[in-house]
């Protein structure tokens, strides 16, 4: 756990959200400012920065992951196609530096839009 990290805040229940699926190792929890019908995100409850900074015991926690995607999206009944982002660095756009998909769905959404 990160002291200064909301997401680890988030995981603590020092910050307020909207709980869509949690267990042992995974959190999913509404984005605040939702750019899709459906924009939930997905974090591990142990604080790792980004992708970048996985490391070889990371290993369990970053395969369980596509799982948990694959669990909320079936959840949420996002049967006809979703999309998963991860945002890796600054200049991907990625503001909180605790290691997170967004699940998006609920729209048609075009490709490429990079
Ligand atoms: P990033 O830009 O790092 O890929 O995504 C961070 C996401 O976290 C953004 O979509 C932003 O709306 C969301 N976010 C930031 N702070 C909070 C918060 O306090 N609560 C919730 N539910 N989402 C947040
Ligand atoms: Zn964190």
């Amino acid at each position: 756990m990160m002291d200064d990290c909301i997401f680890c805040k988030i995981v603590k229940g020092e910050i307020p959200s909207t709980k869509v699926y949690e267990d042992e190792q995974f959190y999913a929890f509404k984005d605040i400012a939702p750019v899709a019908p459906v924009h939930v995100l997905i974090i591990p409850k142990k604080h790792i920065a980004g992708i970048a900074s996985l490391t070889e015991a990371d290993r369990p926690i970053a395969a369980n992951m596509l799982f948990v995607i694959q669990k909320v999206a079936a959840q949420l009944g996002l049967t006809d196609g979703f999309r998963v982002v991860f945002n890796t660095g600054e200049k991907a756009g990625q503001t909180v530096h605790h290691m997170h998909a967004h699940l998006l769905g609920g729209k048609e959404m075009a490709w490429p839009g990079v």
